[in-house]
């Protein structure tokens, strides 16, 4: 069967009044964003809780549905088969023509699922239904009704012209990219901050990034690594600015001045402060981190506490309760994984003391701060000045 249009479902939970346009808009723009890479001239529409989609002359059917599948918001992908009439015996028979493509003789159990978009269409949906099986029924010997639990549900639906399509392709569910705000994600290499990054944007977050640099102690190789990983998570984030921020000489210096088992903590907030004031610069709500409670030192509930309280916007931990192995299989699922893994050196990683604390507290790790060089101001603002940005689309 070839196909020239879908039917694009929403859930349409928590949606209502004012945000269902919001929720829909967006949905309509990532739809239009991710097609226009596979070909020009997809139209899309939005009808009656659910958006239509009708294809070029010219489209590649499998890169479609792929593209479709990475949009958050989408619940179900439907091609359909348009019948451009809405006279009833004529859609039967397109009907019919579809099931015999679409099944053959194929022995299969069937219900017919109907629905008018015009209460004034002469025949009531029930009826419908009826009718359109037994003509099916009449045509196909290898059909039976099943009205409990049929193997394929016939869905006819009629408006102006009408649709039929039985093929439900599931899609990621969430919100679409740009209806719930922009939050800035701290994207390192490893495995746990992409997927933190692509939790969040299925919610409907837009997402930017920041990375912490510590040239030359860490390569232009895993500057790199960090901007393939925002590439992959792009393809379900929509375009992402990533800030590359120089940490070198503020890392060096409380690495000189602060008690060796506090530099983790101590270099986390200052990433955050600095995360802060470009996600305040973006006009971000909120930042992002990988972090999961109790996975590395630095993530325990009194690191966490230590990190946060240098923090004046939400912090959103999209992975706080989520055990390692549950991170990378959505790492996998993704397409993440195989480029985190990749064995280039990361700042906190490398001077890294053997026993960092893992019950630190706040006074502990401000007294330790009041030890770093009177300069540390000014490095944290030529931080902030030499930030460069790189488009990620
Ligand atoms: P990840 O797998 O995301 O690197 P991790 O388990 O290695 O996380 P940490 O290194 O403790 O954990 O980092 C915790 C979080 O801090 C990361 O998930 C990320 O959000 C942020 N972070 C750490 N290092 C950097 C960095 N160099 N640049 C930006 N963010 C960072
Ligand atoms: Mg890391």
């Amino acid at each position: 069967m070839t196909y020239s249009a879908f039917l694009i479902k929403y859930s349409e939970i928590g949606i209502k009044g004012k945000n269902r346009y919001v929720f829909e808009e967006a949905l309509c723009a990532r739809i239009n964003e991710n097609l226009s890479r596979v070909a020009e001239g997809f139209k899309v529409e939005r009808e009656q809780g659910r958006i239509f989609l009708s294809c070029p002359e010219e489209f590649d059917y499998d890169r479609t549905v792929r593209e479709l599948k990475k949009i958050f918001g989408v619940w179900a992908i439907c091609p359909v088969k348009v019948i451009p009439d809405n006279d009833f015996e004529v859609i039967k028979k397109n009907v019919g023509d579809y099931v015999a493509e679409v099944y053959g003789d194929k022995e299969i159990t069937f219900k017919v699922e109907a629905r008018r978009a015009d209460k004034r269409y002469p025949i009531e949906s029930p009826q419908i239904c009826s009718d359109m099986g037994a003509y099916l029924l009449e045509r196909f010997p290898n059909l039976k009704v099943d009205v409990r639990e049929p193997q394929v549900r016939i869905h006819v639906e009629i408006r102006n012209n009408a649709y039929v399509f039985s093929e439900i392709i599931p899609g990621p569910g969430g919100m679409p990219v740009g209806a719930n705000g922009r939050a800035m994600l701290l994207l390192s290499g490893g495995i746990d901050s992409p997927v933190a990054g692509y939790m969040i944007a299925k919610r409907g977050v837009t997402v930017d990034a920041v990375y912490f640099h510590a040239p030359p102690y860490t390569s232009e190789r895993a500057l790199q690594k960090v901007i393939d990983l925002a590439q992959i998570i792009s393809a379900y984030t929509g375009p992402i600015r990533l800030h590359v921020v120089n940490f070198t000489d503020i890392q060096l210096d409380i690495i000189e001045k602060c008690p060796r088992d506090e530099l983790t903590i101590i270099m986390r907030r200052y990433m955050m402060r600095l995360a802060e004031h470009f996600a305040r610069e973006c006009g971000s709500l909120g930042l992002v981190t990988g972090e999961s409670i109790g996975q590395v030192a630095s993530q325990t509930m009194q690191s966490l506490n230590c990190t946060n309280a240098v923090c004046k916007m939400p912090v959103f931990r999209p992975l706080i309760a989520f055990d390692k192995d549950d991170i990378i299989a959505i790492s996998e699922k993704i397409g993440s994984y195989e480029t985190s893994v990749l064995p280039f050196e990361d700042c906190c990683t490398i001077f890294v003391a053997k026993h960092p604390v893992t019950k630190p507290e706040i006074a502990q790790i401000e007294k330790s701060e009041t030890l770093l060089s009177e300069k540390i101001d000014e490095m944290v603002q030529t931080a902030l000045d030499t930030r460069e940005v790189i488009h990620i689309k």
